[in-house]
């Protein structure tokens, strides 16, 4: 007896998730959901990400592997560099006062 070919595709392969590219974000400043967008100048290697809302922008170098979200996630590391640098000063400023 021939062996029954077994029906593979019995059931339909599970939807991929398309990797829809992100290119809007939450602000680092005013918050707003989705209210950064990012756009990548190939030709002059610029990339900048700006904020719709409170139109604070952020740009840096750009090639390209850059992505929308490379952008995004570079301007928040900018942005919390400069917290950590106030937090910093801040805590300097309290050890000195309790060693006086
Ligand atoms: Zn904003």
């Amino acid at each position: 007896m021939a062996k029954r070919k077994s029906r593979k595709a019995k059931a339909a392969p599970p939807p991929k998730k398309a990797p829809k590219l992100d290119t809007a974000f939450d602000c680092p400043f005013c918050n707003h959901r989705a209210s950064v967008e990012c756009s990548i100048d190939l030709k002059h290697l610029i990339a900048e990400a700006s904020c719709g809302v409170c139109k604070e922008s952020y740009s840096t170098a750009a090639n390209a592997l850059t992505e929308p979200v490379d952008v995004y996630s570079e301007w928040i590391d900018a942005c919390e560099s400069v917290n950590e640098g106030v937090d910093a000063r801040r805590r300097r400023r309290s050890y000195a006062d309790d060693d006086l």
